[in-house]
């Protein structure tokens, strides 16, 4: 699949060891232990990112309807 999704990081959860960034470098960030969305990308990457987050901490977004795909 190709649609470009949107990650959000919920900060609250967010413990800050940055396994999203390991899977998905293009996407995420690091930033004084939280992660940052830099950038919107393909749903299978942004789904592996949220499903290696320890935190479950990451959500998948459909820009374009606003559903939510993941979790
Ligand atoms: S994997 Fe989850 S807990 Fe770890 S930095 Fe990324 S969003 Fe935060």
């Amino acid at each position: 699949m190709t649609m470009n999704c949107k990650a959000r990081v919920d900060e609250n959860s967010c413990s800050g060891h940055g396994d999203c960034v390991d899977v998905a470098p293009t996407n995420f960030l690091l930033d004084d232990d939280l992660a940052e969305v830099i950038a919107d990308g393909p749903l299978e990457l942004l789904i592996e990112a949220a499903e290696a987050c320890p935190a479950a901490a990451i959500s998948v977004i459909d820009p374009s309807s606003g559903e939510q795909l993941y979790p």
